[in-house]
């Protein structure tokens, strides 16, 4: 069964009495336009909580982009209905006022350092001053035991885990895979509005991510990051960053060597929509 909260109060009071009753609670935070990406973060959540809160915000302040923000997909009762055939989730639908009680202006900025300033953060700016705000202050509503969050979009997850460990939080992040289409494009509510053509190419992204996986133990990156910049221009993909980088540090890697766990990032911009992906090239992701 779904049931609904709609302001900051309830959702407080709900939380003050689950944890009376002991109970393990599992967050899941999203904008809505629920995919198979999100419902495999729930299902992940209810396997291991006693009860499970999806939050559905569009948070206007992690966009830069106000047409990016006015064409965001918004249809909750969609959702409910997606989240009614999973078992009992509490979803969190707040008003704008309720997260934001004095404006969306009053941003504290916060250093992110080096991780905001490359890949998404350099082409995206303010965009993680806005995840961070929107984060902080949902966490402090739904103090939850864990954290359910996507590989997919690999910097957010890695600058809120540099958050947690700031904050000294207890919380446990839990990393989930990329839920892929069949054509390997990675799930998200911006497929939407791809036209049915511009979804095939788009599948073209992942395979060429799993190329450069392939190759990466006998060539530089360089050489394997020019390839590849090649094979997205045959298929006039015009990505706005390609890069192997650190999964800490974000910092980009020149030889295979180097640290112990390497990422694919890209945004290719595909028939005006931005999409991003990656494919952990070696090592293993650590939620802490
Ligand atoms: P969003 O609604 O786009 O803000 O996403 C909410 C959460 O779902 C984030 O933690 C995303 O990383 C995660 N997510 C989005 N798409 C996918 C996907 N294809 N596979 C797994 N997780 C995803």
């Amino acid at each position: 069964m779904i049931e609904v909260i709609r302001t900051a109060a309830d959702m407080t009071s709900a939380m003050v009495r689950w944890t009376k009753e002991n109970k393990s609670t599992g967050f899941v935070p999203t904008m809505g336009a629920l995919h198979e990406g999100h419902i495999s973060l729930v299902q992940a959540s209810l396997r291991e909580n006693d009860i499970t809160i999806l939050s559905v915000f569009v948070n206007p302040t992690q966009f830069n982009n106000p047409s990016d923000l006015e064409k965001y997909p918004r249809n909750l009762d969609k959702d409910l209905d997606l989240l009614n055939k999973l078992g009992d989730v509490v979803v969190f639908a707040p008003e704008i006022q309720e997260i934001y009680p004095d404006g969306t202006n009053l941003i504290q900025r916060i250093d992110l350092g080096f991780l905001e300033q490359t890949m998404e953060g350099r082409h995206r700016p303010g965009h993680f001053q806005g995840v961070v705000q929107v984060v902080q202050r949902l966490l402090c509503i739904v103090p939850a035991s864990k954290l359910y969050m996507g590989q997919k979009d690999f910097q957010q997850f890695t600058i809120i885990r540099h958050m947690l460990y700031v904050w000294k939080s207890k919380i446990q992040l839990v990393i989930c895979p990329i839920i892929r289409e069949e054509n390997g494009l990675a799930m998200s509510s911006r497929n939407e509005r791809l036209s049915s053509e511009a979804r095939y190419k788009a599948g073209e992204i992942f395979q060429i991510l799993q190329w450069i996986k392939k190759h990466i133990q006998h060539n530089s990156t360089d050489n394997l990051l020019n390839e590849a910049r090649k094979m997205l221009d045959d298929r006039s993909l015009s990505p706005e960053y390609l890069e192997i980088v650190d999964c800490t540090t974000l910092h980009p890697i020149k030889n295979i060597k180097e640290g112990l766990c390497a990422v694919v990032c890209i945004a290719v911009w595909v028939d005006g929509v931005r999409l991003i992906d990656n494919v952990i090239l070696y090592g293993k992701l650590t939620p802490a």
